[in-house]
């Protein structure tokens, strides 16, 4: 109870209004290809799949500043709330700030994934580790990005 308390404290302090990953082409042409929280031999995910084809520009999900970058990923702090994104084809970033919609990268196959699809992932309190855990990732600060984002995606 008191981590939903926390959860809706840092969404009502965060900074908004928040935007899809996609900017200005909102959900078109995307699908979720796994749902986060969705249980696989892997672990448990921790974040969305967001299909999309390789080479779409990716943009700040909010204004936030850069704490991570790594040849196919980054990581964004907006407040007590962290964006991650991985499998870039590239990464467009430095180090510092970033506004709300700004372009951050293309889309990719890069690293452990298989077909082009965005890994987007939300955590509060702290930066998202990779792909899956070995516990509920609600239970780990983890949160939904399509209830956060206030994205409605159709699931392939
Ligand atoms: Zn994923």
């Amino acid at each position: 109870m008191m981590f939903l308390v926390a959860i809706a404290i840092a969404l009502t302090s965060a900074p908004g209004p928040w935007t899809t990953p996609f900017g200005s082409q909102g959900a078109w042409g995307v699908a979720v290809s796994r749902d986060f929280a969705a249980r696989t031999p892997r672990g448990w995910h921790t974040g969305i799949d967001l299909v999309t084809p390789c080479g779409t520009p990716l943009v700040a999900v909010a204004a936030g500043e850069v704490v991570a970058l790594g040849r196919d990923s980054l990581t964004l702090r907006h407040g007590e709330i962290y964006s991650r994104y991985d499998h870039l084809s590239l990464v467009e970033v430095r180090r510092g700030s970033v506004a709300r919609g700004q372009r951050i990268g293309l889309s990719g196959r890069h690293g452990d994934a298989d077909g082009c699809h965005l890994h987007l992932a939300l955590r509060l309190g702290l930066p998202p580790e990779v792909g899956y855990t070995g516990e509920h990732p609600l239970e780990l600060g983890y949160l939904s990005p399509a209830s956060v984002l206030g994205i409605a995606l159709p699931h392939r």
